[in-house]
C-alpha cells in the first residue's frame, strides 16, 4: 500500500509530495488535470512573498517578520489565525533554498512589476516553470503521478483516512473506470472551489438588483479547481473555516477568457485614474493604498456594482506608469467621445469626471509614495495619486471580477491536520487553497497564496510521513524547519 497519498497537483500539493518522499515514504500524487494543464493556480502565478531581515539574492532591504505580519493584519481586517500566519511568514524565510535544490529559479522582479522588488520573490519563468520542476523533481524521486484523476470521495473510519475514490470518467473520449485507491496517509491539496459555478451562485445569491452576481465573473485560473473533494469533506463533517463568499478577487479585463486567463488580463491602472460603473458613477476610492496592497478589493468592489461591470479611465499621462493590458483599451480624445464608445450615459459620465478633476489638489505626483495628490470636498475621495484627467486622448479598460481563489477551506492546526469536532485526524492533513482560509479571512497581500502554500504544503508532507513512521531525514535540516 502506498504511505502517503496526495490529492491535487499544484505548488502545495507538489511541496507535500517532495517533503514526504524526502522523508522516505512512498508516495502518489492524483492530479484532476491532463498533464498539459497540470499545476492548478500555481502554473498561473508569478512570485512569493518572503519576509527577510537583510538583503537576500533577489530582495532588496529588510522585510522583517512584524511588517509581514501587519500587513496581513491590515488586508484581513484581524480575520486571521496570528499563529498559522506566523508559521507561514517564519517559512517564507528559510524555503528558497531547499525550493532551489528542487529547480525553481528566482530573479528580480521585471520593471512594471506591483513595486515589490523588496517583499516578492519571482520565479524564473512564472508558476509554470516552478511546478515543471516541482513534478520532475518528484518524478526523480520516485513519486507516482497520476494525471486525469479527479477525486470524488474519501472514504474515512472514525476521522482516519482510509482511502480515495474515483469515479468512473471520461477525458477527450477516453474512459476512466471507478477506483478505490488506498493509502496510509493522505494529504489535501485540491484547491478551492472558484470553478464551481453552481457553488458560486449558491454561496453569492442573488441581490437587490434580482442579478445572480456570480454569473458575471471570471476565473482567472484552473477550470479544474471544482471545490468536489471540499465539498465532501464538509459533508464528512470535517472542521470549516472562512466565507463562501470571501475569496480573492481582481478586477480583470472584462473581454478575458471563462478559465485560465491568467496574469495578463489585469488591468493595473486603476490607482492613475478613476474607476466609474455603467452608470457612469465612481463608487470607490482609487488611490486609497499601493496597488499591490489594493488590486484584490477590487473585483469585490466591481461585483457589488450594476451588471458586475466597470471601466477604468485614464488618460496620457498615466500611459507608461503600468503593465499595458493584453488587449487595446478604448481611445477618445474627448470624454464624450469615450462615453459614446463605452455605451456609458454621456452627461453623467462627464459630470464624474469633472467633478474629480476639479475636486483634485495636486501636490507633488509620485507613484511610487503615498503622495500628497487628493481630493477635496468629493464622494467617494480619490486619498492619493489624485490628477485631473484633462490630457487626452483618454484610455478606458473594461473591468469584471476575476475569481482567483475562494476561501472557504478546512480548520487546521500547526500540524496541517483536518480537524473533525475539534479534534485532529492522525492521518489527514491539508494544504494550500483548501486551507488558506485559516490565515486569509479576507482581503489579500500579493504573493502570500504561495507562501501559505509552501508552508502549509511542506508541514503537510513531513506530517503525513511522520504518522506512518517516517521520520525527518538528519541530511535534510530543512524539513526541520517545516515542521516548526
Ligand atoms: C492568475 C493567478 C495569479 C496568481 N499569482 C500569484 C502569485 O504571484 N503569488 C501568489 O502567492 N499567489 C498567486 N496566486 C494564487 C496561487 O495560485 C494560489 O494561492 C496557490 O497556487 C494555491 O496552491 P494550491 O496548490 O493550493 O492550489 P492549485 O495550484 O490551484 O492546485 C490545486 C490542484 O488540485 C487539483 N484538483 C482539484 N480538484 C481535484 C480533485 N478532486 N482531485 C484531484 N485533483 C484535484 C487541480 O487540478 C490542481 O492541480 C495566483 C492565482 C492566479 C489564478
Amino acid at each position: 500500500m502506498i504511505d502517503v497519498l496526495i490529492i491535487g497537483g499544484g505548488n502545495a500539493a507538489l511541496c507535500a509530495a517532495l517533503m514526504a518522499r524526502e522523508a522516505g515514504a512512498s508516495v502518489m500524487l492524483l492530479e484532476a488535470s491532463p498533464k498539459i494543464w497540470r499545476g492548478g493556480n500555481s502554473q498561473h502565478t508569478r512570485n512569493l512573498r518572503c519576509m527577510h531581515d537583510e538583503p537576500q539574492d533577489v530582495l532588496i532591504d529588510a522585510y522583517p517578520e512584524e511588517e509581514y505580519w501587519q500587513d496581513l493584519l491590515k488586508v484581513t481586517g484581524g480575520l486571521t489565525d496570528e499563529k498559522l500566519a506566523r508559521i507561514a511568514i517564519r517559512a517564507s524565510s528559510s524555503c528558497r533554498d531547499w525550493m532551489r535544490s528542487h529547480g525553481v529559479h528566482f530573479q528580480p522582479p521585471l520593471s512594471g512589476a506591483l513595486h515589490v522588488a523588496r517583499t516578492n520573490a519571482f520565479f524564473m519563468g512564472g508558476g509554470k516553470a516552478l511546478v515543471n520542476a516541482y513534478f520532475r523533481s518528484a518524478e526523480r524521486l520516485g513519486v507516482k503521478v497520476r494525471y486525469n484523476t479527479q477525486v470524488t470521495d474519501i472514504e474515512l473510519d472514525q476521522g482516519k483516512f482510509v482511502a480515495a475514490h474515483v469515479a468512473e470518467h471520461e477525458v477527450d473520449g477516453q474512459r476512466f473506470a471507478a477506483e478505490r485507491i488506498e493509502a496510509r496517509a493522505c494529504v489535501l491539496a485540491a484547491g478551492g472551489f472558484e470553478s464551481n459555478r453552481e457553488w458560486l451562485r449558491e454561496a453569492w445569491g442573488q441581490n437587490e438588483r434580482g442579478e445572480w452576481p456570480s454569473d458575471n465573473f471570471l476565473i482567472r485560473g484552473t477550470r479544474f479547481n471544482t471545490g468536489i473533494l471540499l465539498r465532501r469533506m464538509l459533508d464528512l463533517g470535517a472542521d470549516v473555516i472562512g466565507d463562501p463568499t470571501q475569496a480573492h478577487m481582481v478586477a480583470i479585463d472584462a473581454r478575458a477568457p471563462l478559465y485560465d486567463g491568467g496574469i495578463c488580463t489585469r488591468i493595473d491602472c486603476v490607482s492613475l485614474g478613476v474607476v466609474v460603473n455603467r452608470d457612469g458613477e465612481r463608487f470607490y476610492d482609487e488611490g486609497e493604498d499601493f496597488w499591490p496592497k489594493r488590486y484584490a478589493i477590487w473585483g469585490r468592489l466591481v461585483a457589488g456594482q450594476p451588471g458586475q461591470q466597470a471601466y477604468s479611465i485614464i488618460d496620457q499621462q498615466a500611459i507608461g506608469r503600468f503593465m499595458p493590458p493584453v488587449f487595446p483599451g478604448t481611445t477618445a480624445n474627448t470624454l464624450q467621445d469615450l462615453a459614446r464608445q463605452l455605451k456609458l450615459p454621456q452627461a453623467t459620465f462627464v459630470k464624474t469626471v469633472e467633478d474629480y478633476n476639479s475636486a483634485c489638489r495636486v501636490g507633488t505626483f509620485d507613484h511610487t509614495a503615498l503622495d500628497d495628490c487628493h481630493t477635496q470636498g468629493l464622494t467617494p475621495a480619490k486619498t492619493h495619486w489624485a490628477r485631473p484627467l484633462k490630457k487626452p486622448p483618454f484610455y478606458a479598460y473594461p473591468l469584471k471580477p476575476g475569481v482567483t481563489f475562494t476561501y472557504l477551506g478546512l480548520a487546521t492546526d500547526e500540524t496541517a491536520a483536518v480537524h473533525f469536532n475539534g479534534k485532529a485526524s492522525p492521518n489527514l492533513f491539508v494544504a494550500g487553497e483548501m486551507m488558506a482560509g485559516n490565515v486569509l479571512g479576507k482581503g489579500y497581500t500579493a504573493g502570500i497564496g504561495m507562501a501559505i502554500g509552501t508552508a502549509f504544503g511542506r508541514i503537510a508532507g513531513v506530517q503525513a510521513a511522520a504518522s506512518v513512521g517516517f521520520g525527518v531525514s538528519s541530511a535534510n535540516s530543512e524539513s526541520r524547519h517545516a515542521t516548526v
